[in-house]
């Protein structure tokens, strides 16, 4: 029955992928929406690419401060964020070699815990999928933008495999920073993700929860792929 009344309000399902830091949760929810013939929306490059629209706008001084709330809701209105397959544009500009750097990933991080830019992403995030037909990842899209998400997924990995994974991905980049140094800068934002007071980081109770540490994305992939065609089976 509950069944039958979502498939009223929307013609196609809406899968929802969180986790934390370096999961794999990008490569996986573009690999699965292939699979699917579905949309994939990467909420976290949303997050990045406005936090690289406010360190143009403002000095570190400014935003370290924490006192430019209004202004960045203002802002955050001002500007155009659009994924297109896998990149990102900001105001009509491809960034997404810009917002890989992990000093925006620490400020769309901070940012992230402001009330005025969750409102405005969310309102962002629930029209993309409002048809569903979409797979879409972040932090919250189980617990807040979609809690009636047909499908719910909490990726996850021991933090010395998501550590290992982001440092080659910055590595092949040419950022210098050591292991130790991802890893300790992985562990600080999922403590701030997962300790924030607005949609923090943490598994809906629906959610079937995957740890990557040992599977390949194919196998992650292959994992979710059952779940929801075996559901939508008649
Ligand atoms: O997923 P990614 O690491 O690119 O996200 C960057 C930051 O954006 C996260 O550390 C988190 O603070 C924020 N974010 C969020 N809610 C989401 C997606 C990302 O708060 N749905």
């Amino acid at each position: 029955m509950a069944e039958e009344s979502r498939q009223r309000r929307r013609a196609r399902p809406v899968v929802a992928i969180d986790g934390p830091t370096g999961a794999g949760k990008t490569t996986v929810a573009r690999a699965l929406a292939a699979a699917l013939g579905f949309t994939h929306v990467n909420t976290g490059a949303m997050y990045r690419a406005f936090a690289l629209a406010a360190a143009m706008r403002y000095t570190e001084a400014d935003l370290a401060k924490g006192a430019l709330g209004a202004r960045l809701g203002a802002l955050l209105n001002s500007i155009s964020i659009t994924l297109d397959g896998p990149r990102v544009m900001l105001n009509g500009r491809d960034v997404t070699d810009a917002i890989a750097a992990p000093a925006i990933a620490d400020l769309a991080s901070r940012l992230s815990a402001l009330p005025a830019v969750r409102e405005r992403m969310r309102e962002w995030q629930r029209a993309a999928g409002r048809d569903g037909g979409i797979v879409m990842e972040g932090r919250d899209i189980g617990t807040v933008i979609f809690p009636d998400a047909e499908y719910k997924f909490y990726l996850t990995a021991r933090d010395e495999v998501r550590a290992r994974r982001r440092f080659a991905e910055l590595a092949a980049r040419g950022s210098d920073l050591s292991f130790g140094e991802v890893l300790a800068q992985l562990r600080e934002r999922d403590a701030r993700d997962s300790a924030r007071a607005l949609a923090p980081l943490k598994p809906a109770p629906d959610a079937v929860i995957i740890d990557a540490s040992d599977l390949t994305v194919t196998q992650v992939v292959a994992l979710m792929r059952a779940r929801v065609e075996q559901a939508s089976r008649p």
